[in-house]
């Protein structure tokens, strides 16, 4: 979804996109996050763009409701997400004495609570934006619940739902079998 530069009015324009009847904004999250994604899940996007001279000031909210297994007891749950993002696009020269502004400017506004990024040409890439938003959200790990006690390593029984019969004697750990390992000579 591109948006030209020239279609933002004055006063700004808001884009919702909703992944049940934008087909571009479904396609979008799915092949980001096409794993956790079911036909059940559903994204929402409302983002605001606002020209400040010739910059493109974006700041929306992606929310996201899909189903990701737990990394610990691989047991899909549902999750929901809410990704604000607040970027501040300049278009991208091609002068290096401009290249150059635009550098001090990014580390002045480094410090800021929004992101700086450059736009190409005439638009801005909307796709482009909400992929790299749920990219930079994505959790290292997916876990159902902090206390969440996983699977048996031994057995795989869900310890959520009970112990297992298996007596921990330390060879059921992980790297356990590392004790086992004889160097030759
Ligand atoms: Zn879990
Ligand atoms: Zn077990």
């Amino acid at each position: 979804m591109e948006i030209f530069i020239d279609d933002i009015p004055e006063e700004g324009l808001t884009v919702h996109a909703d992944s049940a009847k934008d087909p571009w904004f479904a396609e979008v999250v799915k092949a980001t996050i096409g794993s956790r994604f079911g036909g059940e899940d559903r994204a929402n996007i409302s983002v605001t763009l606002i020209k400040c001279e010739e910059n493109v000031d974006i700041t929306g909210e992606i929310d996201i409701v899909s189903h990701p297994s737990c990394d610990r007891c691989l047991n899909a749950y549902k999750e929901e997400q809410t990704i604000p993002f607040h970027i501040l696009m300049s278009p991208l020269y091609e002068s290096k004495q401009q290249e150059n502004e635009e550098e001090g400017l990014e580390k002045e506004l480094i410090k800021e609570d929004f992101e700086f990024s450059f736009y190409e040409g005439d638009r801005v890439d909307l796709s482009e934006i909400v992929r790299e938003q749920i990219y930079l959200a994505e959790p290292f790990k997916h876990v159902c619940k902090q206390s969440c006690k996983g699977i048996c390593q031994r057995c795989g029984k869900d310890l959520n739902k009970g112990p297992c019969g298996c007596k921990d004697d330390g060879r059921a750990r992980p790297f356990s079998v590392l004790k086992d390992l004889k160097v030759k000579k």
